[in-house]
């Protein structure tokens, strides 16, 4: 298949700081939603940074603006987060390492959660949500996620997040970010993928699925970047101690998780010359190696010719390089 590598779009990194104030981002829902969705004001309300007034990025925390700047700070059975940041909006997808770790994190790319716009949610479970209280909670950052998914965080955390909602499927709009949302196999309440529409093209995520939907694939071709779940390799899960056999019929299920090999046939169905970057993410750590994960896909590249693409693997200990776009 004769592929083509986007030529360089000479985008260039801004050397200025942001003008936060200027730049606070509303939330503007583009699809119709559900009346219980938002409240009158929704739409209109303002960001914390306009409610409050706008504070001052301390020292510590000055952040220079970047086109587009992508930086998986650690994904894995037992952790998922990465931040987003364009010239107007920062955003976590998911919070699932303790406030600390993503504190931690995000000063060794220069960045604190005090400069965040908020954070979108995937679904429920832990590896997803640890740190929303320490974070959202404690920073009143809105978090972005559908109702049940809300229910469930709120439940789980014990308290009330500022939730901006979305019905699953909607789009929606933060800062000069367009966000779409879809809905995943997983056995979750209300589980979903994002692809986030940037001034330099489509990151789409899908992690936490069971198998590749028809709906998946056609919300995640033309992205420039794929951030796609390689979470077991079939036979160290067949073969792990560790596992209860109940446990390893769940990550095998339609509901489950996403092997090496399923992953690389669901790459296989949505790869275009638009790809440039694919995330090998949500590797489990006993049923699963990088390498087993990134020579499975890397033979589906070869196969189908598409050398354009680069991969990189992500890890749970620590974050992977920023990608800036
Ligand atoms: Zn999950
Ligand atoms: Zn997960």
């Amino acid at each position: 298949m004769p592929w083509q590598t986007r030529p360089d779009t000479g985008r260039k990194s801004h050397a200025a700081p942001l003008p936060l104030a200027s730049t606070a981002p509303t939330f503007q829902p583009l699809a119709v939603l559900a009346p219980w969705d938002h409240g009158p004001n929704s739409a209109a309300r303002p960001c914390r940074w306009q409610k409050n007034g706008c504070p001052e990025p301390t020292a510590a925390s000055t952040v220079k603006s970047v086109a587009v700047q992508l930086t998986i700070l650690g994904s894995g059975s037992g952790g998922n987060c990465a931040y987003l940041e364009t010239e107007q909006t920062r955003l976590l997808i998911d919070a699932g390492f303790s406030p600390r770790q993503i504190r931690l994190r995000l000063a060794q790319i220069g960045r604190a959660p005090e400069n965040l716009h908020g954070i979108l949610v995937t679904h429920e479970h832990t590896d997803h949500i640890a740190g929303l209280a320490g974070l959202a909670g404690k920073l009143g950052l809105p978090i972005y996620c559908n109702r049940a998914t809300a229910e469930e965080v709120q439940r789980y955390h014990g308290m009330t997040f500022d939730c901006r909602l979305f019905t699953t499927g909607a789009t929606f709009k933060i800062g000069d970010l367009v966000i779409e949302t879809f809905s995943l196999p997983h056995d979750a309440q209300d589980p979903v993928g994002f692809v986030l529409r940037t001034p330099a093209g489509r990151i789409a995520f899908a992690t936490d699925l069971g198998h590749f939907t028809r709906l998946v694939a056609d919300r995640v071709r033309q992205a420039r970047v794929l951030v796609l779940e390689t979470n077991h390799d079939l036979r160290m899960l067949q073969e792990c101690p560790h596992r209860p056999w109940s446990l390893k019929q769940r990550i095998l299920s339609r509901h489950g998780h996403l092997s090496n090999e399923a992953a690389a046939e669901g790459f296989e169905q949505v790869v275009t010359e638009e790809l440039q970057h694919l995330y090998l993410a949500h590797l489990s750590r006993d049923c699963n190696r990088p390498e087993l994960a990134l020579a499975t896909l890397q033979q589906r590249i070869d196969r189908v010719g598409a050398k354009h693409v680069k991969l990189v693997v992500t890890s749970q200990d620590q974050p992977c390089a920023p990608l800036i776009l």
